[in-house]
Parts: C-alpha cells; sequence; structure tokens
C-alpha cells in the first residue's frame, strides 16, 4: 500500500456519554432540571477519531486517510446507539472485539452550560482490549497508531509487536489519567502527549516543566505534547527545542469542554500526519480545539 493512502489507528476506549446540561453544578441533595439530554459515543479514542475524520474528509490536499477504531464493545442498545454513530462518521470499527453479553460502558456527564465545565462519572465491567485482539491486525494498513494510554501491560506488548513488524507506522500514546502504571508507556511513543492532569499528578506546575521532566522518561528523539486548557499547549521536539501555541478561546464563551483534549490530540496527529512543523500542528491543535470548547459535541467543527 503506498504511504500516502494508509490510514490512522487509535486504539482505546469507546463508550456511551449520557450527557446532561444544567446551567449550575448542583449541590448534593440538590434537585435540578436539566436543559437537554443526549446520548452520544465518548470515550477518548472515540473522540479524537470523531474528529480525525472531520478534519480528513476536509483535507483539498493530498489523500484523505481512513480512520479506524480498535476498543473493545459490548452488546445491547448501549452499542447498537454507539455503532450507528461510529458508521454515520464513517469511524471503521471491523476489528474491534465484540463481548455480546456485557454492556458497554457508560459516562454519565454533567454539562454545566454556564462555563462548560464536564463532571464525568464513568463505568465500565467490559474486559479491555488485550493483545490478542491487536496481534492479527494488518499493520501494513497504518502509517499512524494512536493508544489511549490504558492497560499497560497489553499496550507494552502491542507497541513491541509493531515495532517487531516490517513496517514502521507513528506510535503516539497520551498519557491522561492519574495512574503511575502508565508511566511504562512513556518510553515506547514516538509522540507522546501529556494531560495537565497526568502531569498534576506527578506535580508538575506547567506544560513547560512537564515537557522538561518527561524528556528522560521517554523514547530517545521523541516529540512531547502537553496541553494545558486555556493556557494552550507546549511541545518539545526530538532535540529538545520547546515551542509553544496560545488557546483559542471561542468567542461566544465556553459551551462544553468534554473531549477538548482529545480533540486537541486529533488536530495535531492530523498536521503531523502530513509533515507539518511541530509548531503549526499545535497551533493548530489549539485551534480546533477551541473550536470545539465554543459548541456542544464533536461534529460541524471544520
Ligand atoms: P482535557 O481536559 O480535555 O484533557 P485540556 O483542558 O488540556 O483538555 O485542553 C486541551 C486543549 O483544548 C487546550 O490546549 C486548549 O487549546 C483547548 N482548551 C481547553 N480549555 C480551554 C479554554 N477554557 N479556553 C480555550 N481553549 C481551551
Amino acid at each position: 500500500m503506498a504511504a500516502d493512502t494508509k490510514g490512522a489507528l487509535c486504539v482505546g476506549l469507546v463508550c456511551l456519554d449520557i450527557i446532561y446540561s444544567v446551567d449550575h453544578y448542583p449541590k448534593e441533595d440538590e434537585d435540578i432540571r436539566a436543559s437537554g439530554q443526549k446520548w452520544a459515543k465518548g470515550g477518548n479514542a472515540a473522540n479524537t477519531l470523531s474528529v480525525l475524520v472531520q478534519l480528513e474528509k476536509t483535507q483539498e490536499e493530498g489523500e484523505k486517510r481512513p480512520c479506524e477504531l480498535l476498543s473493545t464493545l459490548g452488546g445491547g442498545i448501549e452499542t447498537d446507539y454507539v455503532l450507528a454513530e461510529l458508521d454515520e462518521s464513517r469511524i471503521d470499527h471491523a476489528h474491534c472485539r465484540v463481548y455480546s453479553s456485557q454492556k458497554l460502558p457508560t459516562s454519565f456527564v454533567l454539562l454545566n452550560t454556564s462555563n462548560g465545565s464536564r463532571t464525568i462519572i464513568h463505568h465500565r465491567n467490559l474486559p479491555e482490549l488485550k493483545f490478542e485482539d491487536f496481534k492479527s491486525l494488518d499493520l501494513s494498513k497504518y502509517n499512524w497508531i494512536h493508544f489511549e494510554g490504558r492497560n499497560p501491560d497489553e499496550t507494552v506488548a502491542m507497541v513491541r509487536h509493531i515495532r517487531q513488524s516490517p513496517y514502521s507506522p507513528v506510535v503516539s500514546i497520551e498519557l491522561e489519567k492519574k495512574r503511575p502504571e502508565l508511566l511504562v508507556l512513556a518510553g515506547l511513543a514516538d509522540v507522546l502527549f501529556l494531560s495537565k492532569e497526568h502531569a498534576s499528578y506527578h506535580g508538575y506546575q506547567s506544560p513547560e516543566e512537564t515537557c522538561l521532566k518527561f524528556r528522560d522518561k521517554a523514547k530517545e528523539n521523541a516529540i512531547l505534547i502537553c496541553a494545558w486548557g486555556e493556557r494552550g499547549a507546549v511541545a518539545m521536539d526530538a532535540t529538545g527545542e520547546l515551542c509553544k501555541s496560545d488557546a483559542f478561546p471561542p468567542p461566544g464563551g465556553l459551551v462544553d469542554t468534554l473531549g477538548a483534549g482529545d480533540t486537541f490530540n486529533a488536530g495535531v496527529i492530523h498536521k503531523l500526519m502530513r509533515g507539518v512543523p511541530l509548531h503549526e500542528a499545535i497551533v493548530f491543535g489549539c485551534k480546533i480545539a477551541g473550536i470545539k470548547c465554543g459548541r456542544e459535541g464533536f461534529y460541524n467543527l471544520t
């Protein structure tokens, strides 16, 4: 397969988001009414793909790259709903591992429309993706494989398998959650995304400090990228040089910050896949994430 027709694979979670829009965050035992309620596909990997697939669709020059999700899926109406959304978005899910007698994970989200904050309660008992589910993929199809950064032991085996194959897709990994066991993944990525949440867990106070402190935990010559909410994002290239982008707050105010980080990641991956310089890529990531913060959901961002 020609390099420029290869696609992007995101490995991680798809779940059902059940989103209640409220005009303030409720106090415990308060009884309030939501201004809206909806179901939507969610999960870091699925969110990133929702944006990536739109960026690919509107790409004017060169190939539009296929986008694929690798996740575990359950059965029941939650899964049916999410599959319909994936199909509508043209996100390939053919290789997902299905546990039809189990339920898809759900995230209950309280979206505060007065400031765009999102409070998430996640529930899952679906098995995580295993190396067994990954190893039969045809790696010649991808020029970028992004890992959400969960289930470290299995992820280590997946990345080892990629490195031992005759193919060399770029491997990006996000360390997002406050989980110490994720650290083992830091040294595996060509492009390492570090969230503010994960950085704060290590006690780091800024995106610059995070990139500097993670440099010796990362793979040699890796690119490090750290988004930091309204402060924008910082990246460090293979030589250790830092660059920065301001955030682009939506002119009409914050409406929905759910998945801002996933949107940023998609924007950056889309640009880096095309060889765009790192600084330009993070500026684009901040711009598209800013647009997302100004509207509900992930649609019509381009
Ligand atoms: P998450 O909490 O979803 O992991 P972040 O809060 O780090 O993500 O934000 C990712 C990107 O989204 C930021 O780099 C920024 O560009 C944009 N963003 C997030 N919050 C805001 C905000 N309040 N104003 C403007 N842009 C924002």
